[in-house]
């Protein structure tokens, strides 16, 4: 029969397992992992989890060797791949494969200097976070390093705990990339309104301590005490297994629009994945659950079957959940001209729109969860500007 391998074995991995069952594939399934756990979700790991919730994997073991046949090699990661002779190579093992879906990720972006230093993190993983959440079950002064997604939610969520919370940023203004410079003044707002201490256009110069964080010297003068150092400062795809493997890799596994990497059977899907997003014409590589979970299916169906591969185009959209508001992002932040056109920057709900020549490019709610996929839809049909400003009019004049 033949042989299907999915290398990384969170979201995009499994439902590419899922997909190609759901397709009838009925060859051989091995889904290989570097973490030593059932794939599980990440967005609660910087949200309920660190309040305490549970985190059950998307899937029981039973599902995913008895009902889907797949054979679980976790504990390992792959090491390398060879597209001539079609393996892959984990953990003293080679797979063999027919079809191929790379799922591997990324990995964060450690801050330098701190290796070894107890009390300095990442948020990238079940035992990170389970690492963030003893830390602040013990009380600890919180010092963010950046201010971006994921180091925003942590800050929340030590809010929400009680916990002094220090957020040190280097842009000026945060989120500038994601979100662009006014919105992201707007979103910062509702850090300073909720008491966390943010510090925008400064540095870390050194986190200090003896074995243990204590302090964090910033490149102002000023020395932080600390308990706990998360530091949210992006994340790099996984692709140092793939070194010598004559993939193209550029920020990410290079792909075109079926996700089709080059190599004969070889796809890849989810944060790892830079493909050709033809909605937008461009290439892209999004970090964002949707379309992480959308590609690792596509993926697995081209893969099986790259005669009637279909090709994968999507209006990005992502959410964040920060001191019970939920800001979501469609589309694409284009700086033609950003113009807020329901609420405001300082309110607990607002509307941005991003124009890019005479299209509707983007939007951006904070607590309009009610409109944001009619944004959404609008911007798949390639609507124009003037389109998006007229169904927000509506919007406006129908909620008065
Ligand atoms: P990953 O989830 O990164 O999984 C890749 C897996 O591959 C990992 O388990 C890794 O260990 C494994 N791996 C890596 N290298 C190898 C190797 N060589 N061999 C074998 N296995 C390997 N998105 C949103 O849209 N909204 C949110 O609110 C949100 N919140 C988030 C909060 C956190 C804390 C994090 C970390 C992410 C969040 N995201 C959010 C992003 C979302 O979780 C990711 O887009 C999604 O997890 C990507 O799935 P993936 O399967 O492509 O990669």
């Amino acid at each position: 029969g033949r042989r299907f391998v999915v290398v990384g074995a969170s979201l995009a991995g499994l439902r590419a397992v899922e997909a190609a069952r759901k397709s009838g594939f009925d060859g051989s399934i091995t889904l290989i992992g570097a973490e030593p756990h059932l794939p599980y979700d990440r967005p609660p790991l910087s949200k309920a989890f660190l309040d305490g919730a549970d985190l059950p994997a998307f899937r029981g073991e039973e599902v995913l060797r008895d009902e889907l046949g797949a054979e679980l090699v976790l504990g390992t990661a792959a090491t390398a791949l060879d597209t001539t002779a079609g393996t892959v190579h984990a953990g003293e093992r080679e797979f063999g494969y027919d079809a191929l879906v790379i799922a591997t990720g990324a990995r964060a972006r450690t801050l330098q200097g701190t290796d070894g230093l107890r009390g300095v993190h990442t948020l990238r993983t079940r035992d990170d976070a389970q690492a963030v959440r003893r830390a602040l079950d013990a009380g600890a002064r919180t010092v963010v390093v950046g201010a971006g997604f994921i180091g925003s939610e942590v800050a929340s969520a030590a809010r929400k705990r009680g916990r002094d919370v220090t957020i040190v940023e280097a842009l000026p203004t945060p989120l500038v990339r994601a979100v662009g410079q006014t919105m992201g003044a707007a979103c910062a707002a509702l850090h300073t309104r909720a008491g966390t201490d943010l510090r925008c256009g400064v540095g870390v110069e050194a986190v200090e301590g003896e074995g243990t964080v204590e302090r964090v010297r910033l490149t102002d003068g000023t020395v932080l005490a600390a308990d706990l150092v998360v530091a949210g400062i992006g994340a790099v795809p996984a692709t140092g297994w793939l070194a010598g493997s004559g993939l193209t890799l550029d920020d990410g596994v290079v792909c075109d629009e079926t996700l089709f990497t080059g190599a004969p059977g070889v796809y890849a899907a989810g944060d790892v994945a830079r493909w050709h997003n033809p909605m937008f014409g461009r290439h892209m590589r999004l970090e964002h659950w949707t379309s992480a979970a959308e590609q690792g299916a596509v993926a697995a169906r081209n893969a099986l079957d790259p005669a009637v591969a279909k090709p994968y185009s999507t209006v990005p959209y992502f959410w964040s959940d920060w001191y019970g508001s939920r800001i979501q992002f469609v589309g694409v932040p284009a700086t033609d001209e950003v113009r807020v056109v329901d609420g405001g920057p300082g309110g607990d709900h607002f509307v941005a729109l991003y124009r890019e020549g005479d299209r509707l490019a983007g939007a951006l709610t904070l607590n309009g969860q009610t409109q944001i996929m009619k944004y959404r839809g609008l911007i798949a049909r390639g609507a124009a500007w003037t389109q998006g400003l007229e169904f927000a009019g509506r919007r406006r004049s129908a909620a008065m």
